[in-house]
C-alpha cells in the first residue's frame, strides 16, 4: 500500500447544489436553533470560545450528513470524515458528526482547508463539503449592523441557508475506504527498528515488512536516544 499520495479523492466532475437539502424548506425550516445552539455549545467546550470556524464545522458537518441521507450521526463506525484542517473547525466538525480520532472515524487531511469529506463508510458514497469561494463577503450581507468581520461571521455562519454557505460534490476516494479504515485488530512487528505495527500501517518491500519511518516515510530524524533515569535524575535535582 502506498501511503504517501497528494489527494486522498478525486472530484467527479459534478457538484452537488446544496439546494435539494437546503433550499425548499423555507428559511425557518433550515434548521432547528435549538439543535444549533446544542451543537454549537458542546462544540465550544473543550475551547474556551466559540468562534466562526467551529459555527462552520458544525454547519459543514450537518449537511455533509445530510447529503449522505443521515439527519444524525449513524451509528456502528458507519460514518467517517476526513477534514482538512485542524484546529477550532475541526472540533465543530466532531461536534455535529460525533466522529472522533479515538473512534477512529476522523482523519485529518491536513491541506489548511476547512474542508471535509464524508463517507459513507456501508454504501462507499463519499461528499466533500467546502465553503462557497464568496462565504465571507455573503456573511457580512447576513449581518449588516456588525461592522466587526469577526462577529458578523459569528452572526451569519449562525443563519445562512446552506446554498450560499457551501457546495458540495460527489468525489471517489483515491484510496479503498477499507485500506483506510483497516482491521483494527491487525498488528506486526517492523523488520527493521522491531516496534510494533498496528492497523495494517505497515510497508511491504523487498520481502521484509516495514514501519512507515523505516520506509523512509517518516515525519522525524531520530537524534540521540534520551534515558528515562537521567530524566528522573534531572526532575529530582531541580
Ligand atoms: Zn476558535
Ligand atoms: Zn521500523
Amino acid at each position: 500500500m502506498r501511503l504517501q499520495r497528494l489527494s486522498l479523492f478525486h472530484e467527479t466532475a459534478f457538484f452537488i447544489s446544496p439546494s435539494p437539502f437546503g433550499r425548499g424548506r423555507g428559511e425557518g425550516e433550515l434548521m432547528n436553533k435549538n439543535d444549533l445552539s446544542e451543537l454549537l455549545e458542546r462544540s465550544a467546550l473543550h475551547h474556551s470560545h466559540l468562534c466562526p470556524r467551529q459555527i462552520l464545522g458544525v454547519r459543514l458537518g450537518l449537511l455533509g450528513m445530510k447529503a449522505l441521507s443521515f439527519d444524525s450521526p449513524p451509528d456502528k463506525k458507519r460514518l467517517l470524515v476526513i477534514v482538512e484542517s485542524d484546529g477550532c473547525f475541526a472540533d465543530g466538525v466532531i461536534a455535529a458528526t460525533n466522529c472522533t480520532v479515538g473512534h477512529r472515524t476522523l482523519r485529518v487531511e491536513d491541506y489548511g482547508k476547512t474542508a471535509a469529506t464524508l463517507v459513507d463508510t456501508q454504501t462507499g458514497r463519499a461528499v466533500r463539503v467546502a465553503p462557497a469561494l464568496d462565504i465571507r463577503q455573503k456573511a457580512y450581507a447576513y449581518a449588516p449592523d456588525e461592522p466587526r468581520h469577526y462577529f458578523a461571521q459569528m452572526q451569519a455562519y449562525q443563519i445562512m441557508p446552506d446554498c450560499e454557505m457551501f457546495t458540495v460534490a460527489e468525489v471517489q476516494l483515491t484510496t479503498p475506504i477499507e485500506a483506510i479504515v483497516s482491521r483494527p485488530g491487525a498488528r506486526v512487528n517492523c523488520d527493521v527498528c522491531g516496534e510494533e505495527i498496528i492497523n495494517e500501517r505497515e510497508i511491504q518491500h523487498e520481502g521484509l515488512m516495514l514501519c512507515r519511518a523505516c520506509a523512509g516515510n517518516s515525519y522525524y530524524h531520530a537524534a540521540v536516544r534520551i534515558s528515562t533515569q537521567e530524566m528522573d535524575l534531572q526532575m529530582t535535582g531541580r
